[in-house]
């Protein structure tokens, strides 16, 4: 069964905000959308590894999609990680095209698209040393040794993977979407012999899921962007127009004519997500260019945003399902 399901993570979110704020002739434009878009392939990618996993048995295996846990000071992520009582499964999913060239000297591995080729992290190490640091936390835990095999999964079916003679210890952890059952079921006819018992899976599936920390980025920061490069106002949610006015309990588009009453609640979110989890009524006046106080707090208040402090001092906290 699903422990963990996929979902698009709080920096994906941050960055779909980011590209929809930044001033639109911004140099750190492209950069934005260009992360936004490969990290929105490897949820693609995962999404279709799903259907494959669907087939495996729903009593034995427990599946766990984005985990990030904390090994001594620094933070681990699996992508998508399988537990069942003989063995744990790593699997590191992208979705690369074109053609990948996995070269015995340095362990490197070559993307070539139609006109370029670029040296890329190769993600068998990757999954590899993910695997080593999921066995040592779960040491660290107490948990019971079992073994953790990893892959590499190209969700991509038109990609073509090729490898030097010599670098199976490489490519035995490779392959595509439609292979990954008949490895998993080839590691099945190797362990045979059940090493957790079924209290043993729940406690690690529990543990897994108790220390799994999202990861929450200060967004601006990794761009090296300030507030000044953000548009502030309330967005068109028809034409994406920044800003709408608001009159007599609307809100208007002078671009596309749209009309709504809520439109200030994704500004909000925005708010939370680019600058910080908490907004005062100043600087809820500030970004949605509201005059008003009063308006302000009407506004604020209809949203049943968690508050501290009192009237003048209160301090409206983000939700809490905004934070995972
Ligand atoms: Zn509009």
């Amino acid at each position: 069964m699903i422990a963990k399901p996929c979902s698009i993570t709080l920096r994906m979110k941050k960055l779909q905000v980011l590209e929809r704020r930044i001033l639109p002739n911004h140099p750190v434009r492209q950069d934005v959308s260009t992360e936004l878009s490969n990290r929105m392939a490897g949820y693609k990618g995962e999404k279709s590894l799903d259907f494959h996993l669907s087939m495996l048995s729903e009593s034995k295996y427990y599946i766990f999609h984005g985990l990030r846990l904390k090994y001594r000071k620094y933070f681990f992520q699996l992508d998508n990680f399988l537990l069942c009582p003989s063995f744990g499964l790593n699997l590191e999913v992208k979705n690369m095209a074109g053609k990948l060239h996995f070269e015995k000297k340095f362990n490197q591995m070559v993307q070539t698209k139609k006109d370029s080729s670029a040296r890329k992290t190769n993600p068998v190490l990757q999954a590899k040393l993910q695997a080593i640091k999921l066995k040592k936390w779960l040491k660290e835990h107490n948990c019971p040794d079992i073994p953790i095999y990893y892959f590499f999964v190209n969700s991509n079916s038109k990609t073509r993977i090729v490898s030097e003679s010599g670098n199976e210890n490489v490519t035995q952890h490779i392959c595509n979407s439609e292979l990954l059952l008949d490895k998993i079921f080839q590691i099945e006819d190797t362990n045979k012999a059940d090493l957790l018992t079924v209290k043993d899976v729940r406690k690690i599936k529990r543990l897994l899921l108790s220390n799994h920390t999202s990861e929450n980025p200060d967004i601006l920061q990794i761009f090296n962007l300030t507030q000044k490069d953000i548009r502030t106002g309330v967005q068109c949610p028809n034409c994406n127009f920044i800003p709408m006015k608001y009159s007599r309990g609307n809100w208007f588009c002078s671009s596309c004519k749209e009309k709504s009453k809520t439109a200030h609640i994704q500004a909000v979110y925005d708010y939370f997500l680019l600058i910080k989890p908490s907004i005062t009524n100043s600087e809820f006046r500030l970004f949605l260019h509201i005059d008003s106080i009063h308006i302000a707090q009407k506004l604020l208040g209809s949203m049943n945003l968690h508050f501290t402090g009192s009237f003048k001092n209160r301090v409206y906290h983000a939700p809490p399902f905004m934070e995972e």
